[in-house]
């Protein structure tokens, strides 16, 4: 028998970035000596007290059985504690936070959790390619607002069609942002609450490189702006924070009704996560965080050598604010696919080419700086010898 895939399956987004894998693949099986600057995967290791948590919580019989549905009430517990500590906003631990499976999963399951066929929701161009596959699964509708250099890579609403705000229903912003580095401003998160108000907008804001900013300057979380919680939600992720990407674990939290709606989708998709992955979490949320400002520093030292190599050469950066990525230009003549397919066969260095994240990222390339100094630096030598810049 032949089985095919679902028309909503078919319809969902190619993976832009499974070609820049198999290229790169490709040329590290010619023999090249590849620095992959193209990933954004954490390089350090979950800190030991986390894995010792773990280590602990796997051994005890009671962490084997079936969790709560809906997660266990101590790491809600810490989710709201960690909100109250580090962005001084309140949470009800039973109704305004949700455990999630990491939070790709929470942003995926979000448009189906809350709208239905038909509507509309926004995306930011660029942004993170995943929002994709919740339009697709949701079948419904999405339009883009572009980010620019020219607005620090912040939304205007303004420049929204009028049509699109009065059907849009849902609103996805990422700060620190992925793919440009580019982080929020209280004033910016004011404008929202009262663009989602004025307009009936829901809010998602995800927050994965919430803890990584730089100059002394530590990121807003949107529910920190007042009516925040009215209009929407906040996803955050262990993935970056504390270098758990492989664990899969994430809370989002915020606004009740939205909150409501992913647990009941998680109820009927999920038995919440392995109970020893949540006993970890609660280590993680409850530590004193010296673990972050550590891994912080390094992500602030390695920009800095990035950002001096590649000036160095004539590459001028966009100045980035948070999360581990630089937004770096295309030089004249190029498209972010021709440069970053001239990068990786010339130079065999990879980097992501920026339309991978939308039409608005066409002319820059995004560098994860998750590899150590000598060799972004090398990256940044080898590039010279290319006569670009
Ligand atoms: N959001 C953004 C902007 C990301 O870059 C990522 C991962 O790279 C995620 C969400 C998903 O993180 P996770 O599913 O590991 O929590």
């Amino acid at each position: 028998m032949k089985f095919n895939e679902s028309d909503v399956l078919q319809s969902l987004p190619k993976q832009f970035f499974a070609d820049l894998v198999k290229k790169v693949s490709a040329k590290i099986a010619t023999g090249a000596d590849v620095i992959n600057l193209g990933q954004g995967n954490p390089d350090q290791p979950t800190p030991d007290f986390i894995v010792e948590a773990m280590q602990k919580a796997t051994a005890d019989p009671a962490n084997h059985k079936y969790s709560q549905f809906r997660g266990d009430p101590k790491l809600r517990q810490a989710a709201a504690d960690f909100y109250k500590r580090e962005y001084g906003v309140d949470l009800d631990p039973d109704k305004e936070v949700a455990i999630l499976g990491g939070s790709k999963i929470g942003l995926v399951e979000l448009p189906f959790a809350i709208l239905d066929p038909g509507d509309t929701m926004i995306l930011p161009d660029p942004g993170y390619p995943d929002y994709l596959s919740g339009v697709a699964l949701a079948k419904v509708k999405m339009e883009k607002i572009k980010l620019n250099k020219e607005n620090g890579f912040l939304p205007d609403y303004a420049s929204l069609d009028p049509e699109v705000v009065k059907k849009a229903k849902l609103i996805y912003l990422n700060y620190p942002n992925n793919p440009t580095g580019a982080v929020a401003s209280p004033d910016f998160f004011a404008r929202t609450v009262k663009f989602a108000r004025d307009n009936n907008i829901a809010v998602c804001q995800d927050f994965a490189y919430g803890a990584i900013g730089f100059d002394g300057k530590k990121p807003i979380s949107f529910l920190q702006t007042p009516g925040a919680k009215e209009v929407g939600i906040e996803m955050y992720t262990f993935s970056k924070t504390y270098n758990m990407a492989g664990w899969r674990v994430g809370f989002a939290v915020g606004n009740a009704d939205m909150i409501k709606a992913i647990n009941l989708i998680q109820d009927h998709l999920f038995v919440s996560i392995f109970p020893a992955i949540q006993k970890a979490a609660i280590a993680a949320l409850n530590s004193d965080q010296s673990s972050v400002r550590k891994l912080v520093a390094l992500y602030e030292k390695r920009r800095n050598q990035f950002f001096a190599a590649a000036r160095k050469i004539g590459w001028e950066p966009y100045p980035s604010g948070g999360s581990f990525y630089a937004w770096m230009p295309v030089p004249k003549g190029y498209t972010s696919q021709s440069f970053s397919d001239l990068l990786l066969d010339k130079a065999a260095v990879a980097v992501a080419p920026g339309n991978g994240f939308g039409s608005a990222g066409e002319g820059f390339v995004r560098i994860g700086l998750l590899i150590d100094e000598p060799r972004f630096t090398e990256a940044c030598q080898r590039i010279a010898k290319l006569n670009l810049f």
